[in-house]
């Protein structure tokens, strides 16, 4: 079967795009990733970001990235881009991911995770009358994009706002993300976010 380009799907719902800019809600996992991606839909979107990540079970790692967030958009957008963050609560993970500790990364935990962060942007932009909602997660090469667009697209009919299809990691998104990062001097973690994350990498390390 062949695989879809997203990042071409991305790329037709742009060009359709005429008039005003739509309004997206943008599921940022963390500064890093969204700043590669910020430059590519700002030129269409009147663009809010959306940071609620509970998966960053660490409290101070979860502040850590929530201010770097801030910091980003500060200095590279003023006013142009807002913010909204979501709840935090590390529990509403732990207890989501029972049994799924051992999980690999890639596997069934994180689908659970991606599920979890994309149903709470769809919820948000609901209420908050956006025309699409999206997620930073494609840019990374870690992340897999095909499972990505295949929730957003699930939750999209669930919710009734349009998933904005894309592969941030296309167009050299990934080097460009790290490009912009250095530029900002922006604090870049090691590990995906949660607990097990972390002590995977850990292991890697040994
Ligand atoms: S590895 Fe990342 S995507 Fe997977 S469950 Fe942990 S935080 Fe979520």
């Amino acid at each position: 079967m062949n695989k879809i380009n997203y990042d071409n799907l991305f790329k037709e719902t742009v060009k359709a795009i005429d008039g005003e800019k739509k309004k997206l809600l943008l599921h940022s996992c963390c500064a890093p990733c969204s700043t590669a991606v910020l430059e590519r839909v700002t030129p269409y979107f009147d663009v809010t970001v959306f940071f609620f990540n509970p998966n960053i079970t660490e409290s101070e790692e979860y502040y850590l990235r929530l201010n770097e967030q801030k910091r980003l958009l500060k200095t590279a957008y003023g006013k142009e881009v807002k913010l909204i963050e979501g709840r935090y609560f590390s529990k509403e993970f732990f207890y989501m991911v029972e049994g799924y500790e051992k999980e690999q990364e890639g596997g069934a935990r994180c689908t659970l995770c991606f599920e979890n962060r994309l149903e709470e942007t769809a919820k948000t932009a609901k209420d908050g009358g956006y025309d699409y909602f999206c997620s930073t997660l494609t840019v990374s090469p870690h992340k897999n994009a095909d499972l990505i667009n295949k929730i957003g697209e699930k939750i999209e009919k669930e919710y009734g706002v349009k998933w904005l299809f894309s592969d941030f990691k296309k167009e050299e998104g990934y080097k460009r993300s790290i490009e912009i990062s250095k530029e900002y001097e922006l604090y870049r973690q090691r590990y995906c976010g949660c607990l097990y994350s972390k002590y995977a990498h850990i292991k890697t390390e040994e």
